[in-house]
């Protein structure tokens, strides 16, 4: 196994307490996994998000089979997601989560409006993938038809996915949808809000990429 495939493990356990911290999931609700080349490390299944330890993080070939020998653990109920996403898409890093604003959002609208131009980081409104099972072959189908063009979805009384290039863009993604819905409900209070134009949500990702928003300039050491 690569040293990278190994470090993931810590890191794995560090972001899902984070999880739990954020307000993202409760118990042992929401998952996360990592890609590294053709090993894709990923967080046990019913194992609390505060009580995860290193060795218990599941390491995977891209059809799922189990590495053995490794953890003890039985991989994430959501493990033909997370392996349907990494398949349609340039993931290495997927994230998970319960969280409650996004959570209520689903019972109640087909898609998160762009109600601020920050929805531009997850590709434009984020649609809401129509319900399925947990664990189910139907919801990773789902999640990844919702997820075109995007890089998150909301599922439908259920939670959450976004991806991005490596755990911490993926993660910032869950908390970017979090605050964008939780924004969305609070402007809702004063009556319908104003919606930003599909021509406004593209002057926004031009200037973005003019500007390489985000972008350190001097490297990352
Ligand atoms: P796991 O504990 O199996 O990862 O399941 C949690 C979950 O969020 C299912 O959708
Ligand atoms: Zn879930």
């Amino acid at each position: 196994m690569s040293d990278r495939a190994r470090a993931a493990r810590p890191q794995l356990v560090g972001y899902s307490a984070r999880l739990l911290r954020d307000g993202l999931a409760v118990g042992s609700a929401g998952n996360i996994s990592i890609r590294c080349g053709d090993i894709v490390a990923i967080t046990p299944s019913g194992i609390g998000c505060s009580d995860m330890r290193p060795g218990d993080i599941c390491m995977l070939t891209l059809d799922g089979t189990q590495i053995t020998d490794d953890s003890a653990e039985t991989p994430s109920s959501e493990t033909p997601m997370h392996l349907a996403i990494y398949a349609a898409t340039d993931a290495a890093a997927v994230v998970h989560t319960h969280s409650p604003e996004v959570v209520a959002l689903s019972a109640a609208r087909p898609e998160l409006p762009a109600i601020h131009y920050a929805i531009t980081w997850l590709g434009g409104p984020v649609r809401v993938a129509p319900y399925a099972r947990f664990g189910s072959a139907a919801l990773a189908a789902a999640a990844v038809e919702a997820l075109q063009g995007r890089s998150a979805v909301i599922l439908r009384n259920h939670g959450a996915v976004t991806y991005g290039r490596d755990l911490a863009q993926a993660y910032d993604r869950a908390v970017l949808l979090e605050w964008l819905a939780r924004t969305y409900r609070l402007a809702l209070c004063y009556g319908e809000p104003a919606l930003l134009s599909a021509a406004e949500l593209d002057e926004v990702t031009a200037e973005t990429r003019r500007r390489r928003y985000g972008e350190r300039r001097g490297g990352s050491s």
